[in-house]
């Protein structure tokens, strides 16, 4: 496989996989580039939507796709908003609304427990009875207020207490080593290397 379409819209995630593949020689496409519509995700579960997107993808597309669905799971919020966590303060998605519900709905909470959650399907083609599946989690804590500039979406607000740092503080090589995102993938290219 050297070519593969990214089933994904979100600029940060594009950005972490561009990142992440370029030194295994794939040529990484991804579905604006084709002008491929946004898959739905009806789905209340992570695995579900991530290959409805991969499916979606590589029909329309003919070449192998890659989707990841992810989220924030909120300990305190009975693991909120989870699956939801792109559109959890509503329409159109908006990463600062999201922060800000978060930090409302934790105002006065003391257990800030939280973790990342990222399920990678790749399908070789739209029907491919045999996806791969990888997942990876992040733990962390919701900090009280938002800093740092790198990343996307909760990482101003996701408290890494071992590092001293928020994972917008992180620079693209750290959160490439450590995140949700990068376990899965590590997961997913041993797969791909045994299939
Ligand atoms: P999806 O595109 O439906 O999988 O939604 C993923 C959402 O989860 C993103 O829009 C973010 O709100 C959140 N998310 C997932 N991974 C990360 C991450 O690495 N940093 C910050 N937010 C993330």
């Amino acid at each position: 496989m050297n070519k593969l379409v990214i089933a994904s819209n979100n600029v940060g995630k594009l950005r972490e996989f561009q990142h992440m593949l370029a030194p295994l020689g794939i040529e990484v496409l991804t579905q604006a580039q084709l002008s491929i519509s946004e898959a739905d995700e009806p789905h209340c579960t992570f695995v579900e939507n991530a290959l409805a997107k991969a499916r979606h993808v590589s029909r329309a597309s003919g070449l192998p796709a890659l989707a990841d669905d992810s989220g924030i799971c909120v300990d305190a919020l009975g693991g909120a908003p989870g699956v939801l966590s792109a559109r959890y303060a509503g329409e159109p998605k908006s990463d600062q609304r999201n922060n800000d519900k978060l930090l409302q709905a934790l105002q006065g909470v003391a257990d800030r427990r939280a973790h990342y959650y990222c399920v990678l399907v790749l399908v070789r083609c739209a029907d491919d009875p045999q996806p791969i599946i990888a997942e990876g989690e992040w733990h962390g804590e919701i900090a009280q207020e938002e800093r740092g500039d790198s990343g996307f979406g909760y990482d101003p607000m996701f408290w890494l207490p071992e590092l001293g740092k928020m994972s917008a503080e992180l620079s693209r090589d750290e959160k490439a080593q450590l995140s949700h995102r990068a376990k899965a993938l590590n997961v997913l290219l041993q797969r791909l290397r045994s299939a």
